[in-house]
């Protein structure tokens, strides 16, 4: 299939806190979370939905309402959606992100989630909680969100009429015995291998080894040598991940490579809250053109 390209195709990255006016309805806007771990205060954390149309919706006319509507913002969670997985805890962040206007908000869930890992949970309930909770809940809860909730356990998520797929994982390697944790080697890389080729947009909760993996506590990079191993053969455009707060930010790295296709990917860590569970970290937004970038 041959697709026209451009050097405009690239995909832009902005800061919740600036972002430009220079989409059109044909790019799709996608604004990152992550590591929010019910410290959102919806009145004061700002989610950017292209303010700018909406602005712009509100000065003219009836018939460019329509166009606007057609955006297709989505919204991405990378993760740790939760404090500690209480049903009442996923009820939480669902009912936020649910209420978003994007049209799809796409989510993994992430260490913290622990009913969510119901294996997990069945056997180690009483390490984190006074209680039993009711995991089938709490994962039907994510599951039947509707209103564009799409949440992803090792599966993928093509957006319909634009043909971006994105893949979803909650596993990280394994830091004190918490939810989708899985020993570094041959487990995770069994995990990896699951990821197709094809995909564009890969969301793990946590980073590949060396990116944006840095822990404030040690200075040790604790990412995922295997992800990193998996990342260089499928190169996907973007790779959205969370889970280590404090290496929150957005590093662009070029393939060496004489393929014509898929020179860079874009990594973003979107941790919402620092190391001090605080949500101070805006959302990362960019902007994927029309075509796939190359
Ligand atoms: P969380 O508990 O929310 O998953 O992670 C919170 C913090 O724990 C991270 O920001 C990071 O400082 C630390 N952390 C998480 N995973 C690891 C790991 O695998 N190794 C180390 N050294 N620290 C980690
Ligand atoms: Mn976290
Ligand atoms: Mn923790
Ligand atoms: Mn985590």
């Amino acid at each position: 299939m041959s697709r026209t390209r451009s050097i405009s195709q690239e995909i832009l990255v902005h800061f919740a806190s600036k972002i430009p006016e220079k989409l059109s309805s044909k790019w799709t806007r996608f604004v990152c979370v992550s590591d929010t771990h019910n410290k959102i205060d919806r009145d004061k954390y700002q989610v950017p939905n292209g303010d700018v149309f909406r602005k712009y919706l509100t000065s003219i006319s009836l018939q460019k309402k329509f166009l606007i509507l057609m955006i297709f913002n989505t919204v991405v969670h990378a993760g740790d959606m939760t404090g500690l997985g209480k049903v009442e805890q996923v009820r939480d962040t669902v009912n936020w992100i649910k209420n978003l206007p994007h049209k799809y908000k796409v989510i993994i869930a992430g260490n913290h989630d622990l009913t969510l890992d119901e294996t997990f949970y069945e056997k180690n309930w009483n390490r984190f909680h006074y209680n039993k909770e009711d995991p089938k809940e709490a994962i039907n809860i994510i599951k039947n969100a509707g209103n564009g909730v799409v949440y992803l356990n090792e599966e993928s998520f093509t957006i319909p009429d634009k043909g971006i797929q994105i893949w979803g994982s909650p596993w990280t390697p394994e830091f004190y015995e918490w939810a989708f944790n899985g020993q570094r080697g041959q487990c995770l890389k069994e995990k990896w291998g699951q990821i197709p080729q094809t995909t564009h947009i890969l969301m793990t909760h946590g980073p590949p080894y060396n990116i944006l993996d840095k822990t404030h506590h040690s200075g040790e990079n604790v990412g995922c040598e295997d992800l990193l191993e998996r990342i260089k053969v499928i190169k996907p455009y973007v790779h959205i991940f969370g889970h280590i707060h404090e290496a929150y930010g957005v590093l662009e790295k070029t393939w060496e490579s004489t393929d014509q296709d898929r020179k860079k990917t874009i990594f973003i860590n979107a941790s919402t809250t620092t190391i001090e569970y605080e949500p101070e970290n805006a959302a990362v937004v960019f902007d994927y053109p029309p075509t796939h970038p190359l």
